[in-house]
């Protein structure tokens, strides 16, 4: 049975009054089902996450700190400096193509189930807005009410609660990008003190505010290009929420009324039914044989009925406001709400579970069950490479970066004994997040290295700039400009080696 007959495809973000040219606002059903405690089980992880990490420590120093102003990067309590953009670089590339393959192997389950607007969203704001205004009808219901006593403290209690959980997650984005500590200087000083970060803070919580509160939807359709790069990365065999249309249509209660049509060939003009199975009809109640089928129809595609009730269930928790029986659509984020619902009309009607399921096209078109395949197992394997990769060079990064040059505009030194010297300036950067009391040795080469200044330490995740003399014996001067390598020790440990260049008088 080919896929159900759509009469237009969308070629504007659902939900959208196109007459009107005006957005159309959902109102979902209050989700509820297996799906759907699982879900909240894992918002419940990624929130405590993400709202606990930029306030977690490792030996003092921040686990995550995303400071683009100072420019210092604190992931997993691993410290990254411009220094390491080779790392970033990588990083950027394993990110986009770890997106791509995972797109293109499990479609849009980010958004429904990991993505921070949606988690904050559904799992946040929505159910506050359901204990405050009730569940979908109540809201309309009160939306079109006229302004009272009762519905402003409603609204207005809704809009301060959500003001401020804003409030508090603009305190978290903030303290991921600045750090706990000035965070706190912040919050315990007059703004006078911070303009910055106070006008930071507001313009914050706005841009929260106005997400959760007003925006919504929009965000996963219009403005965020993860969404608007489905449709090029979702293929046949992605997998996705999908209405298994095969054994769902054709949809409807109706068959008592289509057997009496069909056998007393006089259509009842009550049940529809030919309408929902898109074969049709502009004016139900007319004789059966005015009806104009999409496609010939034999009597027994009159009887047959899909599993489908058309309860609507599914569009109705439906927070992108679509109706996943018209197939793929680009507004779909798979929060699975609507799998729950038709599970739960399933198992009222005694039908199996699953006529909404996550599925491929092509499972769903060729009646084959979803199971793992050489490709999603290769695309699996990939994506663990990347991030092991990308794991393996960060723990395995250095823990010092060192530049080593020549004080420029000086040409050697005679030492006494015998000796030349040379003059350098050396650059130390503590990549770690405790301080490095530092030696530099000369490596296969005699002679010896004296620190300006003596000792070098330097403290966590800083730069620290030393002159320092190299002797060596001029017997060991073989040509113009010796290759000299030198090591940078903590203790006894070698952390690096780094190679310059001698300047001396050839023996
Ligand atoms: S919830 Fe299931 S049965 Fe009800 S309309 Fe949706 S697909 Fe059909
Ligand atoms: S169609 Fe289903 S999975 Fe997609 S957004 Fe709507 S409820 Fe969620």
């Amino acid at each position: 049975m080919p896929a159900p007959a759509r009469e237009s495809f969308p070629d504007a973000p659902a939900p959208l009054d196109e007459a009107a040219g005006k957005r159309v606002w959902v109102y979902p059903k209050r989700p509820e089902g297996r799906l759907y405690r699982r879900r909240m089980g894992v918002a419940a992880v990624l929130l405590t996450l993400l709202l606990g990490a930029p306030f977690g420590r490792v030996d003092g120093h921040p686990l995550f700190l995303l400071d683009v102003f100072e420019r210092k990067f604190v992931l997993f309590g691993f410290p990254f400096f411009p220094q390491d953009i080779h790392l970033f670089g990588l990083a950027m590339i394993t990110f986009f193509v770890f997106i791509i393959l995972f797109t293109v192997v499990f479609g849009r389950v980010w958004c429904g189930w990991a993505c921070p607007q949606t988690i904050f969203m559904e799992m946040v704001f929505r159910p506050i807005e359901y204990l405050i205004e009730g569940d979908a009808n109540r809201q309309k219901a009160l939306d079109k009410a006229p302004w009272t006593a009762a519905k402003i403290a409603r609204k207005g209690s809704k809009h301060l609660l959500f003001g401020l959980i804003s409030f508090g997650i603009a305190h978290t984005a903030m303290a991921y990008l600045v750090g706990v500590d000035e965070l706190l200087r912040i919050v315990t000083h007059s703004p006078a003190d911070h303009r910055a970060g106070f006008v930071g803070l507001l313009t914050f919580t706005g841009v929260f505010y106005l997400v959760f509160a007003r925006l919504r939807e929009l965000v996963c359709t219009v403005i965020c290009p993860y969404g608007r790069l489905q449709s090029v990365l979702i293929t046949r065999e992605t997998i996705l929420v999908a209405y298994d249309y095969l054994r769902g249509e054709p949809r409807g209660k109706r068959r008592k009324a289509h057997k009496k049509a069909s056998a007393g060939n006089a259509c009842p003009g009550s049940c529809a039914g030919c309408t929902a199975m898109h074969l049709h009809a502009e004016k139900p109640g007319t004789a059966a044989d005015a009806v104009v089928p999409a496609r010939p129809l034999a009597l027994d595609d009159l009887l047959r009925q899909g599993d489908c009730v058309d309860c609507k269930l599914c569009v109705q928790v439906c927070p992108m406001g679509i109706d996943i029986r018209n197939g793929l659509q680009m507004e779909c984020i798979h929060c699975t709400a609507c799998i729950d619902a038709c599970n739960g009309v399933m198992d009222k009607i005694g039908k199996p579970r699953g006529l909404i399921r996550f599925d491929s096209q092509q499972g769903i078109a060729e009646k084959k069950p979803l199971k793992l395949n050489a490709r999603i197992v290769a695309y699996s394997v990939v994506l663990l490479g990347l991030l092991g990769l990308m794991g393996f060079l960060t723990v395995s990064r250095g823990q010092l970066e060192t530049s080593v040059l020549r004080v420029p505009g000086m040409l050697y030194q005679e030492q006494p004994g015998g000796r030349v010297s040379n003059l350098y300036n050396v650059r130390l950067l503590n990549k770690t997040n405790q301080p490095l009391p530092l030696q530099l040795r000369l490596e296969g080469t005699p002679g010896t290295v004296e620190v300006v200044g003596g000792n070098v330490v330097v403290a966590a995740g800083a730069t620290a700039e030393v002159v320092c003399f190299i002797a060596l014996p001029k017997g060991a001067i073989r040509k113009a400009k010796t290759p000299l390598q030198l090591g940078v020790y903590h203790g006894s440990e070698k952390l690096e080696t780094v190679t310059t260049n001698f300047l001396g008088p050839v023996q």
